[in-house]
């Protein structure tokens, strides 16, 4: 029996959802508590514990905590003259992506992709950020909504909520594919139906805003009177009637108007928030990271890229309220950062 990682000191990443051990390397002992997959965490030594799945090797943790290495991967050893002042891209240019698993959310699965994880598509998913009515923000929740309704739809993504979450589906693996593009066209390689190679982000957001009748309102198209298919109405000066004042809606100073530029379709857009945007940059990074066979950062793509007469998404909306980036921008930044 080999032990599939290195003694020493490292940094490791979990592999899954992890259990902490508290008091002995043992499955029996008390759980200390939980770490959420893709997070990346520092070891201090490795013992022998447990033996689970044909592995014997778990990592020690310090302050008496353990986790078994069998639920790791990509052990980095820090070298001793290193140990002191890790490297700094452990703790400062690269910053692991936050995930969350959604408790009792399942997307559904169509296949394995055929050639790895090759690329993102960054979607917005048009909802509500706030508590109900137009209460506190309170995106963790309408995200968790969101991943719900992907269930009951069919659909297959993960979703970044306003404070930087990643919230992914129980059964997630970023080899297997779900629909999340529709119909589709890569501009890059030409190949129809992306949501085969490349996995599907939304971004808690409300979507394209319409401007109210009352100056300096903007609504999200479900606090918008619409007609019968749907569509919002608009007056002759381009205003829709805001539905219910109890219901979300923005103030100008929240929202940007853009003209069109690249993917960008010419509207009013809520900004991703800061926590957000930089989630969905390490999110990128750390996928090009680990899986440099096969992910490019060059294939990350908007919906409205790869699905151009139907859709906006991402559009005025990235990159957060600072910033404003098509996404042939935004792909340059990535490669700016690695
Ligand atoms: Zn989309």
């Amino acid at each position: 029996m080999v032990d599939p990682f290195p003694s020493g000191r490292g940094m490791v990443e979990a592999a899954g959802r992890l259990n902490v051990r508290r008091d002995k390397p043992r499955t029996n002992s008390p759980k200390a508590r939980v770490v959420e997959a893709g997070t990346r965490f520092p070891v201090r030594n490795s013992i022998t514990g447990d033996l689970v799945s044909g592995v014997s090797q778990w990592f020690d943790l310090g302050g008496g905590e353990y986790v078994w290495a069998g639920g790791c991967r990509d052990f980095q050893p820090l070298v001793e003259e290193d140990a002191d002042r890790p490297d700094r891209r452990h703790l400062h240019d690269y910053v692991p992506p936050r995930f969350k698993i959604a408790a009792g959310v399942r997307h559904r699965i169509q296949g394995r992709r055929p050639h790895g994880l090759e690329g993102l598509i960054v979607h917005f998913d048009a909802y509500r950020i706030r508590k109900a009515g137009n209460g506190v923000e309170d995106s963790d929740t309408r995200s968790l909504d969101m991943m719900r309704s992907g269930q009951a739809n069919g659909f297959h993504y993960g979703e970044i909520s306003r404070t930087g979450t990643i919230f992914l589906p129980e059964n997630f693996e970023w080899s297997e594919w779900g629909s999340h593009a529709g119909v589709s066209q890569c501009p890059l390689t030409q190949r129809t139906g992306v949501s085969r190679y490349y996995v599907g982000v939304e971004m808690n957001n409300p979507g394209r805003l319409y401007e109210a009748q009352e100056d300096g309102i903007f609504c999200p198209w479900f606090n918008a009177v619409r007609d019968a298919t749907g569509n919002v109405v608009l007056d002759s000066r381009g205003r829709c009637q805001r539905k219910s004042i109890h219901d979300e809606w923005y103030v100008a100073s929240e929202v940007r108007t853009v003209t069109a530029d690249g993917n960008i379709k010419a509207g009013t857009y809520l900004p991703y928030s800061f926590d957000q945007f930089e989630a969905l940059t390490n999110l990128c990074l750390y996928l090009a990271k680990t899986f440099p066979a096969t992910f490019s950062l060059d294939r990350v793509f908007g919906h409205d890229e790869v699905a151009p007469t139907r859709k906006n998404d991402p559009g005025g909306a990235l990159a957060d309220p600072a910033r404003l980036m098509t996404m042939a921008a935004f792909r340059a930044y990535l490669k700016s950062l690695i």
